[in-house]
């Protein structure tokens, strides 16, 4: 129900993501979860409250300059662990947060379990990751990955993801919202700004159809057929 993506400054990644967590936490869920991607792609998640996820995380510090959280209101599959996202491939390569329904689910599920896929949850959420992994295997890029498997949604959603080994989160949004923050220190997306507003009040609002590249260092907004759409970045006049 509340999406967070962040790339920047690798030792608050973690801090920000549960910061995001809790200032969505108005929006009501019933698990969360967050995954950050450096050399490795780790995922905690829980069914329950923010501070669930808290205590399931390790003593060491986690550290991952491009990190993705989702808080869950559950369409399909009941609130558990294994439901919460983020959601990723048999293999690690790509973690997934959604917000919405993916209409076409059951037809996809069939379509990647007939192939040798095997599905960790009950979600519509989790064909995403999928998807992605089988684009990645005939050998094309992440962000290419990431466009041809949104491509064969139908229904509503926001969605982000992040790769093993990669500083770039990406995302996409259709009828589900998602704004993008331009901070100082890096680059910040959710489905709303109360997610970020004590890091960044530089927003830029994505419109429906639209794909969002962020790096620490860059922003870039592309529309469905992947030319580069020219983004407002707006101030955002905010009373907490
Ligand atoms: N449909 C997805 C699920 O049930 C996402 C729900 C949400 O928007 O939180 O996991």
């Amino acid at each position: 129900c509340g999406i967070i993506g962040y790339t920047g400054d690798d030792r608050a990644t973690l801090d920000v993501l549960l910061t995001g967590l809790e200032g969505l936490e108005y929006r009501g869920y019933d698990s969360a979860g967050v995954a950050l991607a450096n050399g490795s792609l780790a995922v905690y998640k829980r069914e329950g409250e923010v501070q669930a996820l808290k205590n399931a995380l390790p003593d060491a510090s986690v550290e991952g300059t491009a990190g993705i959280g989702h808080t869950r209101w559950s369409t399909h599959g009941p609130p558990s662990d294994a439901n919460a996202h983020p959601h990723t491939d048999e293999d690690g390569r790509v973690a997934v947060v959604h917000n919405g329904i993916i209409e076409n689910y059951q037809a996809l599920r069939d379509e990647l379990a007939a192939r040798g896929h095997v599905f960790a949850s009950d979600t519509d959420t989790e064909v995403i990751p999928h998807l992605i992994e089988e684009r990645l295997e005939v050998g094309v890029d992440h962000e290419t990955a990431f466009r041809e498997a949104i491509n064969r949604l139908e229904g509503s959603y926001a969605i982000a993801a992040v790769f093993r080994g990669s500083e770039t989160v990406y995302a996409a949004r259709h009828e589900s919202p998602l704004v993008l923050g331009v901070g100082d220190d890096g680059h910040y997306l959710a489905s709303d700004v109360p997610a970020f507003i004590e890091y960044t009040d530089q927003v830029i609002y994505l419109e429906d159809g639209e794909f969002a590249t962020i790096t620490p260092a860059t922003v870039t907004v592309t529309d469905e057929t992947g030319s580069v759409v020219e983004t407002v970045v707006e101030t955002i006049a905010w009373d907490p």
